[in-house]
């Protein structure tokens, strides 16, 4: 019997903030798979910031998402039949499924993973491209010492989250930054990190001078915006910058600085990164996180929403921040 699927396709392109009218909900069949071929059934769907970039047509690092197709999204899945001899029915599978219930691959980008030790959902968060991304920026970048000062933007987030956490595990001092009570009161007594700044508050320069007593030797930084702006300010000399992300300015292209002043005067050094560039060190780091997530060296919390239906309201509360942690659909 034919299986019906219900796919996300990009509408229209936003005009600032996303709407829900953006997307269209479409039901299709799915298409028999062929010799070589893989049908997986989607467990769960990531919502992640990089989605809104591709909703534009700036230039960026990658193409812009298609009007009229169904949305990129990083997905977990099970295999439902396998032409492929490299996956069998049963599997446990991550990919590129995007917005939508089932999909047929050939299987180049699935990779399959183990599900017992680690939760299949923490393939898409901690185990999987966020982690990769808090890894990468932090070690590979920021090269943090045992007793420097590691500061963090969207701390309760995806990324964030292990950031500030793999700080703690190399022997640093973890302080982030995130809005509201609520969030920084998680950052702190749930995943240890040394202090967490709101910067939603008022007087957020003070209290972040005030939790870096020390100044800051690296920054992480996720938001971009003002809280950039007051992260430089703490930065000391010879501080190292991971450019993660700048999602303050994601919806109104709002990416200015109020002063490179810092940068030159603590002679910091600042680099941009694409997670997706270093594919070779995606095994490696996983290795690594799922190994501390296994041990409980690692915590992590998710915002699951309920159905396929719900992913344009979820992507949307993502990106003002209503989510802790990991943001996934349940199919
Ligand atoms: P999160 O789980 O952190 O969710 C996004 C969070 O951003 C929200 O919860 C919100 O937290 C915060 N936020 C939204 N708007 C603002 C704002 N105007 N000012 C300050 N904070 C805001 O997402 P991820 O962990 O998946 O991603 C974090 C960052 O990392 C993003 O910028 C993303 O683009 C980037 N990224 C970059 C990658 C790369 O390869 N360079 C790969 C993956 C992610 P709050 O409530 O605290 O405001």
């Amino acid at each position: 019997m034919a299986i019906r699927n219900r796919q996300w396709v990009l509408e229209r392109r936003p005009k600032g903030q996303v709407r829900e009218d953006d997307f269209r909900l479409m039901e299709t069949e799915v298409p028999p798979s062929r010799d070589g071929e893989v049908l997986v059934q989607v467990r769960y769907l990531s919502l992640d910031p990089y989605m809104r970039g591709r909703m534009d047509e700036a230039r960026s690092y990658a193409a812009p998402q298609p009007v009229g197709q169904v949305m990129v999204g990083g997905t977990v899945g099970t295999v439902l039949e396998s032409g492929n001899p490299r996956f069998s029915a049963g599997d446990t599978v991550v990919g590129m499924g995007g917005w939508q219930e089932y999909f047929v691959t050939d299987g180049a980008g699935l990779t399959k993973v183990d599900a017992r030790a680690v939760p299949e959902s923490a393939y898409l968060g901690v185990a999987g491209m966020p982690g990769v991304t808090a890894w990468y920026g932090l070690t590979r970048i920021g090269q943090p010492k045992a007793g420097e000062t590691v500061l963090v933007s969207a701390a309760a987030g995806a990324v964030g989250s292990v950031v500030g956490q793999l700080a703690k595990l190399l022997g640093c001092r973890a302080v982030g930054i995130a809005g509201g009570p609520a969030k920084c009161s998680h950052v702190v007594k749930e995943l240890g990190f040394d202090a967490c700044v709101d910067y939603k508050a008022h007087g957020f320069r003070e209290a972040l001078k005030a939790d870096t007593p020390s100044g800051v030797d690296v920054l992480f930084e996720n938001v971009g915006g003002a809280v950039l702006d007051a992260a430089l300010s703490r930065m000391n000399p010879f501080g190292r910058v991971a450019l993660c992300g700048l999602i303050a300015g994601y919806d109104d292209q709002g990416f200015s600085l109020e002063s490179v002043r810092p940068v030159l005067v603590n002679r910091l050094k600042v680099q941009g990164f694409i997670v997706s560039d270093h594919m070779e060190l995606w095994p490696k780091a996983i290795q690594e996180l799922a190994g501390h997530v296994a041990k409980g060296r690692i915590t992590w919390r998710e915002t699951v929403a309920p159905g396929i239906e719900s992913a344009p309201r979820a992507f949307i509360g993502m990106l003002r921040g209503e989510n802790l942690g990991k943001q996934l659909v349940k199919m």
